[in-house]
């Protein structure tokens, strides 16, 4: 899926870019020429042509140091992608507001940190993107309470975000993925696979490529903001 995007000189930072739907992204950026900065918890080999650095996302500590060294080693930050995210089966009735708050701090507080870390780059240079990922989750998907608020949440704060910046030339905008073809579905047995696959209008899981065109959609039109990307194959 060649994109003909030319983004030599800009730096995407992606989080979780290592794997699944952040790998997509990252190789789409490179793919078009742009600097990429991944992070996740390990130590991993980066996504070839890319940089990466050992963040826990919902370490707000090391979250404003991962913005600082991405602008004293690329000189600027165009794209913050916030992708780092997940969802273990949770149960509405039981679940305890300790998980509640774990699920939120990655899926919800760690985006705003990063987008604050990135604003304050932005800003600075006159420009920038961010782009969250959600999920269809948001619509409120059986068993996933704490899932759902979280990515019904980070479409909200996009869309603040939105308005607040758009003086600074700041631009955000939101992806809302269905049901994509990364390790977790791949580890599913195939008739529940086949299930999942059958529910979708277009017989088919998206790839994470679908998911790198929509995010690139959003940087690249600059009369983008503040709105999301339903990439779902038709899945409600
Ligand atoms: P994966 O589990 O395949 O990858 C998640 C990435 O995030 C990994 O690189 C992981 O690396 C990193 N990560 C996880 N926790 C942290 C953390 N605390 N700090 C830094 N990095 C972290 O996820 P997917 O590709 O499936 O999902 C990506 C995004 O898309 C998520 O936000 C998810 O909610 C959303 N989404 C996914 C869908 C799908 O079908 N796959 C559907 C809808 C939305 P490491 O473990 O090494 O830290």
């Amino acid at each position: 899926m060649a994109l003909s995007l030319d983004l030599t000189g800009k730096v995407v930072l992606v989080t979780g870019g290592t794997r699944g739907i952040g790998r997509g992204i990252t190789s789409a950026f490179l793919d078009a020429g742009a600097s990429v900065v991944t992070c996740s918890r390990s130590d991993v080999e980066p996504v070839p042509g890319s940089t990466h650095r050992v963040c826990d996302v919902r370490d707000p500590e090391a979250v404003t140091a991962l913005v600082e060294a991405v602008v004293s080693e690329q000189g600027r930050l165009d794209v913050l992608v916030n992708n780092a995210g997940g969802a273990p089966s949770t149960d509405a009735a039981t679940a305890s507001p300790r998980f509640h708050d774990k699920i939120l701090a990655l899926n919800l507080s760690a985006p705003l940190m990063l987008a604050q870390a990135a604003n304050r780059v932005m800003q600075e240079q006159g420009s920038g993107a961010i782009v969250n990922i959600s999920s269809i989750a948001r619509q409120g998907s059986f068993g996933q309470t704490n899932y759902a608020a979280a990515k019904a949440g980070v479409v909200a704060m996009a869309e603040v975000w939105a308005r607040e910046l758009a003086r600074f030339n700041i631009r955000t905008g939101v992806v809302a993925p269905g049901t994509i073809n990364t390790d977790m579905i791949a580890a599913m047995k195939p008739e529940a696979r086949d299930r999942l696959v059958s529910s979708v209008p277009l017989k088919r899981l998206g790839e994470p490529e679908h998911i790198a065109r929509s995010v690139q959609f959003i940087f690249e039109n600059d009369y983008f903001t503040g709105r999301v990307i339903e990439t779902d194959g038709g899945l409600r």
